[in-house]
């Protein structure tokens, strides 16, 4: 488990992520589970397997943490129906809700 913090902290960093909110990984995470994703190039809803995380976050509000999904391609994934690379297993994916 240390190994795996170690390098998804690497790879946040790689991604750009506030260096206070990298050290805040929870370290519990789902491995292999199926995330929906659009492609940005076509709009076909693919299917591809990550490792979902968490990183932990304090809001404006007072003391309330939030809790962050970030999810991990395993593989580099392409588009079933235009072929375009959807995913790297470098890059990690955020999802913000209400877009
Ligand atoms: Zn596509």
């Amino acid at each position: 488990m240390r190994d795996a913090t170690r390098r998804l902290r690497k790879k946040l960093k790689d991604n750009c992520y506030k260096s206070e909110t990298i050290d805040k990984i929870v370290e519990f995470y789902t491995k292999g589970m199926r995330l929906r994703m659009k492609c940005p190039n076509c709009g076909f809803w693919n299917r591809i397997e990550v490792n979902k995380l968490f990183i932990e976050q304090e809001t404006s509000e007072r003391k309330v943490k939030a809790y962050i999904p970030i999810y991990e391609p395993l593989k580099t994934e392409t588009c079933k129906k235009c072929k375009s690379i959807i995913a790297k297993p470098k890059e990690l994916i955020r999802i913000i809700k209400g877009k």
